[in-house]
């Protein structure tokens, strides 16, 4: 820790790996799958106890209303859990905002619920990568850097959904993120221990398409066949593939006995735009294919939903804060290495209010989404003492360097 002046050396000593760990440990017993209701109750009484130990006042937000188009192409709303959110000296000039995720994506009937040890650094189990460990470190990181006669505010936000696309705490994340000098997301490194820089958007679909069914023998020309119409629009959309931009048509839910003209289909699609013009004329390509498709067939398309997660660009204001995190990275001896990514998240969401956001401030580790998960222990201690540096410098040098 040579790079260290003396000031950031006696704030950081005091990190130790075990209060982490005992956290990370203690929450990633608690099933927490994003439709478990009771797990994110209960998760959510864990964190407010612990973020308790910060100055500045928790509070719990309800989830904003959000619908799902089901299998007959009707409406209907998707329960969320509540999301937590911890302000601190909101009254500061210069706030940052810090986010993770309570949600892991195992639900309840899981068969991986319990962590176990494969060797004494690699710790296995459900949400410990993603992302306990991660919150478990914000924590101890957000603890540290109070020590040190800390003058920036910021804003904490653990939501309860983001592994389903954090629809119901988008409308949140904007408003937290809005005015703030840089975020910090703890969502795992990348495999290798690699930091992530760009990342596409990403929004989901549904198409309902209504037609008119008729008998398939005696009058098939009166009947307007909605599935017929579903899969031209499904080529259509696959035909708007370019480099920064790629559509999956996924699945076509509808149809009607092999005697019946079909008059109902339901198209799920994703498409993952790699900046925002391509998002832009992306869905342009949506609204023409969809009339096109509706002049074509004469049925009626009614599309559900938008890029919810919109691409994360990287500005001059992204690379002063990767610099300034390498920087302090360098100076406590952990090396760091950077990646583009498809992958998207919170710091999507983030990006989009022209806020810096470096989102893989989490722990090491690997097999996230899997009965493999796993996280490496000696990065708890590692990152939480990151977090304190990055911190503590945004908060002396006043502004991020450019
Ligand atoms: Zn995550």
């Amino acid at each position: 820790m040579s790079g260290l002046n003396f000031e950031e050396q006696a704030l950081l000593a005091p990190v130790e790996r075990a209060p982490i760990l005992t956290h990370t440990l203690d929450w990633a017993a608690i099933n927490s799958g994003t439709a478990n209701l009771d797990g994110l109750a209960a998760m959510a009484t864990r964190l407010a106890d612990a973020f308790a130990a910060l100055p500045g006042e928790v509070r719990l937000v309800d989830p904003a209303p959000v619908e799902k188009v089901d299998s007959q192409g009707r409406t209907r709303e998707v329960v969320h859990g509540r999301h937590l959110v911890l302000s601190v000296r909101p009254e500061a000039e210069r706030r940052v905002i810090l986010t993770g995720h309570m949600d892991t994506v195992y639900p309840l009937d899981h068969p991986f619920q319990i962590c176990d040890w494969l060797d004494a650094n690699t710790l296995h189990g459900p949400g410990t990568a993603d992302m306990k460990g991660g919150l478990a470190v914000m924590l101890a990181g957000l603890a540290a850097y109070e020590r040190g006669d800390p003058t920036l505010g910021y804003d904490v936000l653990v939501n309860s959904d983001e592994e389903t696309g954090s629809l119901s705490s988008a409308p949140l994340i904007a408003d937290l993120a809005r005015g703030k000098l840089a975020a910090l997301t703890y969502e795992p490194a990348l495999p290798g221990g690699q930091m992530a820089r760009a990342r596409p958007g990403s929004g989901n679909y549904a198409v309902v398409i209504h037609g008119r069914s008729a008998h398939a023998g005696r009058n098939p020309e009166d009947g307007r066949n909605a599935l017929l119409a579903a899969s031209d629009l499904a080529l259509r959309l696959a035909a708007m593939r370019r480099p920064g931009l790629s559509v999956n048509p996924a699945k076509i839910e509808g149809g009607a006995p092999n005697n019946t003209v079909p008059d109902l289909a339901v198209l799920h699609f994703n498409m993952r735009p790699a900046t925002p013009e391509r998002a832009a004329e992306a869905q342009a390509h949506i609204t023409a294919a969809v009339a096109q498709v509706s002049a074509a067939h004469e049925v009626h398309l009614h599309v559900h939903g938008h890029v919810s997660r919109p691409p994360k660009a990287i500005t001059d204001k992204t690379e002063a804060l990767y610099g300034l995190v390498s920087k302090a990275a360098a100076d406590l001896g952990q090396p760091m290495s950077w990646k583009d990514t498809g992958g998207v998240c919170d710091g999507n969401n983030i990006a989009a209010c022209g806020v810096p956001v470096l989102d893989t401030m989490g722990v090491l580790g690997g097999s996230i989404h899997s009965p493999d998960e796993y996280l490496l222990a000696d990065s708890l201690d590692a990152r939480a003492r990151l977090t304190a540096l990055v911190l503590h410098r945004l908060d002396r040098h006043g502004v991020l360097p450019t």
